[in-house]
């Protein structure tokens, strides 16, 4: 049976990450500050500190005067220990990021996906890895891991088994296959909960402890954040928010079935409603959905017709979505993220809150605070390397002990 109490290992573990996450969030701080910050006691704060200076994770990078005439020493993260590599296989394209330890980035290498079968996007991914590990000069031993962001459903087994529905894919073995090329750790995870993490750690002050962050691009999904956690549900197909059922019997949904939420607020979807509507429209932009949505929503905030219909009718399936997250996860914040979602915008949230208002109970809705997503469109890649960051703290210290595992060979 297994043990209900941590033993003296987890609780090292537990400080440690603790620790970190605080010289994280505060960039600068003192032993005494940190105490404070994490409830620890400055015997453990010490003897940890201690630890994380002997293992180059953590400097001393000067003084701060103190009453008393004592001087404190000032902890940062030491830069130059490690960087991580976040990454975005996305719809159209493949994305991958260096970022240092505070999660600025370095170095960004963005490939055009012409399709999505499994060899191409590897090769672009290791391609990426390699060319911006040789222009900033950085060793692959200083790399503390790869985050990539996927569309689809992520099987959680040690291979890290995708499907992606967008390409068909039966399930892949993507994380076998990067494997093969990379010795350090590998995460694979669905865009949407990577995008999740991004909001959790980007924005200052404690993240909310229950939060949902809603993806609205050509699919639609949603990553929650549940008492400070990601939920991921039994096999990680937690989120898939797009294919709850919105109308029985409704459109066809590219997952198969009918009256799912995507084929209605998905790109696809908009651009079909348009298409029956004015099979010649000027927004119509073929093989562009991007530009197309960016037509059509200029035009409505511009107070044409058509476009106010399409886009009206669009918010209410939208608001009905979004006040199903409410009613069922009680978040203290929704996000509006993704491409689709940050041209929707500032502009439009009243409108939308009006709607979300209309379904909700009120009850969960007085906690619900909608905003638009401060991260721009490589959110993604920056969660992976967050889900990269939150790793290496949980498991800090590993690094010299050969726990990783090694290429296949
Ligand atoms: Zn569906």
């Amino acid at each position: 049976m297994r043990a209900l109490n941590p033993t003296a290992r987890d609780l090292r573990r537990i400080n440690r990450r603790t620790i970190l996450q605080a010289i994280h969030a505060e960039n600068s701080i003192s032993r005494l500050e940190l105490g404070q910050r994490t409830g620890l006691s400055i015997g453990t704060v010490t003897n940890v500190v201690a630890e994380l200076l002997l293992e180059g994770i953590v400097l001393e990078s000067g003084f701060e005067a103190s009453e008393g005439g004592r001087r404190r020493a000032i902890l940062t993260l030491n830069l130059q220990y490690g960087y991580l590599l976040g990454g975005e296989i996305g719809e159209t394209d493949v994305i991958v990021e260096l970022f240092d330890l505070t999660l600025k980035k370095i170095g960004e290498i963005r490939q055009s996906l012409e399709h999505g079968e499994p060899s191409q996007v590897i090769e672009y991914v290791v391609s990426g890895v390699k060319s911006l590990l040789t222009s900033s000069r950085i060793a692959p031993e200083k790399i503390l891991g790869l985050g990539l962001g996927v569309p689809g459903i992520i099987e959680y087994t040690e291979s890290g088994e995708v499907a992606a529905p967008a390409w068909n894919w039966a399930p892949v073995p993507l994380k076998a296959m990067l494997r093969e090329h990379f010795a350090f750790p590998l995460h694979v995870e669905n865009g949407s909960k990577m995008m999740a993490v991004a909001e959790m750690w980007s924005r200052s002050g404690p993240p909310p402890e229950n939060m949902a962050v809603v993806n609205i691009g050509t699919g639609v999904s949603v990553g929650i954040i549940s008492q400070g956690k990601l939920y991921r549900g039994a096999t990680n197909s937690a989120g898939e928010w797009g294919h709850t059922v919105v109308v029985l019997d409704g459109r066809p949904c590219r997952c198969g079935r009918r009256g799912c939420l995507e084929a209605y607020i998905g790109a696809p979807g908009i651009i079909q409603r348009l298409r029956e509507i004015d099979h010649d429209s000027p927004f119509l932009q073929p093989g562009d959905e991007i530009q197309t949505l960016s037509l059509l929503i200029a035009a409505d905030r511009q107070g044409n017709d058509l476009a106010r219909q399409i886009m009206r009718e669009t918010f209410r399936y939208l608001g009905a979505g979004i006040a199903n997250l409410v009613n069922l996860f009680n978040p203290q914040r929704i996000v509006l993220g993704g491409w689709l979602g940050l041209l929707i915008g500032e502009y439009m949230l009243p409108e939308l809150q009006q709607i979300i208002a209309q379904y909700s109970l009120p009850q969960p809705l007085k906690a619900a605070h909608l905003v638009i997503s401060q991260l721009k469109r490589d959110s993604v890649s920056m969660g992976a390397a967050s889900l990269v960051l939150e790793n290496f703290f949980v498991n800090v210290g590993a690094l010299n002990t050969s726990t990783w595992p090694t290429p296949a060979q």
